[in-house]
C-alpha cells in the first residue's frame, strides 16, 4: 500500500513537472511574439535630488501586458528573455523607445534629464551592442551624455576584460555607465576602481530596513563614503519613507529613487512632473 502511494506521488510529481515545463515553453513562445504584438510598454521612474527637489533623471522599466494573463512582472519574464536570447531584440526596443522618449521631452521644451536604461549581459556582451547604442542615439537625436546604461556586478564579472573594453567605447561616445543593485553581486573593489563608471546604485534590499537595521545602516554608510572617495555619484534605490530620506541625507546621499517620490509611471505623468519639479538645465553634476 505504501508502495502504491509512493508511486502515485511520484506520478503526480512527474505530471506536475511536465505541466511546469509546458507552461514555460508556452510563455517563451508568447514572449517571442509579444514584441510584434505590441504587448510591451515602458514606464519611467524619476530619480530625484533631495537637496534641490529636482528630477535629475528617469529610469526606463519594461512592462509586459499579456492579453489574457494581464501584467507579468519583469522578475518573471526578464530571466526568460535572457535565457532565450530574446532580451537582445526586446532590449533594443526598450533602448530605442527610451531614447526617442527622452528626445521628445526635450523637444517639448521640458528640462533635459538623464535617461537610464537597464542592460542584460546577453545584450552588453553582444558584438553589435556598441553600434546598437550608436544607432539608437543617432536615430532619436538624443545626445549621448543624456543616456545612462545600468549594468549589474554579475554582468561585469562575467567577462571583466570584455566588459571594460565595451565600457570604454561607450564612454568615449559620451554615454554614462552605472552599477545597478550595488552590493548584491560579487564585484571586487579593485575591479571597481578601474571601471569607467559614474554612479553606484545602492540596492533596495539595503534600504528597506533603514534607518533601524544596524547592518544595513553600516553597509549603506560604507558604500556612500566609498563612492565619495572613488569620486562616484551614488543613488539609493527603493526609498519609500521620510525616515529613509532623512537617514540618507544625513549620510551624505542626496539622490534617491523610489515610491517615496514616485512609482514608475507612464510618459505623460513624467511630463507633468518635469513641468513642476524639473529645473531647467538640471543636469547631473558628474
Ligand atoms: P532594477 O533595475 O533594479 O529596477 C528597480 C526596481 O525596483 C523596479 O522593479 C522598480 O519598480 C522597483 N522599485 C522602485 N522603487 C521602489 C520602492 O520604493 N520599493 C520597492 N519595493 N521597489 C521599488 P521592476 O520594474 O519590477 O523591475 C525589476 C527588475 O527587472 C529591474 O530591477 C531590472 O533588473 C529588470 N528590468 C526591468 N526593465 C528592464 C529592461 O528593460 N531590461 C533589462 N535588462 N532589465 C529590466
Ligand atoms: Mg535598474
Ligand atoms: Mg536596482
Ligand atoms: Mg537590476
Amino acid at each position: 500500500r505504501a508502495k502504491e502511494l509512493g508511486r502515485n506521488n511520484c506520478q503526480s510529481y512527474t505530471s506536475e513537472m511536465n505541466a511546469k515545463v509546458r507552461d514555460r515553453l508556452r510563455r517563451q513562445k508568447q514572449l517571442g511574439e509579444a514584441l510584434a504584438n505590441g504587448e510591451f510598454r515602458v514606464v519611467y521612474q524619476p530619480q530625484v535630488d533631495t537637496r534641490s527637489d529636482t528630477i535629475l533623471g528617469v529610469e526606463a522599466l519594461l512592462r509586459w501586458d499579456h492579453p489574457v494573463d494581464g501584467p507579468i512582472p519583469p522578475m518573471t519574464f526578464i530571466p526568460l528573455a535572457e535565457e532565450t536570447g530574446l532580451i537582445v531584440p526586446i532590449g533594443e526596443w526598450v533602448l530605442r523607445t527610451a531614447c526617442f522618449q527622452g528626445k521628445a521631452w526635450q523637444d517639448a521644451g521640458l528640462p533635459a534629464v538623464t535617461m537610464s536604461v537597464n542592460v542584460s549581459a546577453r545584450q552588453f556582451l553582444h558584438d553589435e551592442w556598441v553600434s546598437t547604442v550608436a544607432r539608437a542615439l543617432s536615430d532619436s537625436g538624443l545626445e549621448a551624455r543624456h543616456l545612462e546604461l545600468e549594468l549589474t556586478e554579475s554582468l561585469i564579472m562575467q567577462d571583466l576584460d570584455g566588459c571594460i573594453e565595451t565600457m570604454k567605447k561607450l564612454k568615449e561616445m559620451g554615454v554614462q555607465l552605472s552599477i545597478d543593485d550595488f552590493g548584491t553581486g560579487y564585484s571586487s573593489l579593485s575591479a571597481l576602481k578601474h571601471l569607467p563608471i559614474v554612479r553606484l546604485k545602492i540596492d533596495k534590499s539595503f534600504v528597506r530596513e533603514l534607518p533601524q537595521g544596524e547592518d544595513d545602516r553600516a553597509i549603506v554608510m560604507a558604500v556612500i563614503s566609498m563612492s565619495r572617495r572613488l569620486n562616484l555619484n551614488v543613488i539609493a534605490e527603493g526609498v519609500e519613507t521620510q525616515e529613509q530620506v532623512d537617514f540618507l541625507r544625513e549620510s551624505d546621499c542626496h539622490e534617491i529613487q523610489g515610491y517615496y517620490f514616485s512609482r514608475p509611471v507612464a510618459p505623460g505623468d513624467i511630463e507633468v512632473m518635469l513641468r513642476e519639479r524639473g529645473e531647467v538645465g538640471a543636469l547631473r553634476a558628474v
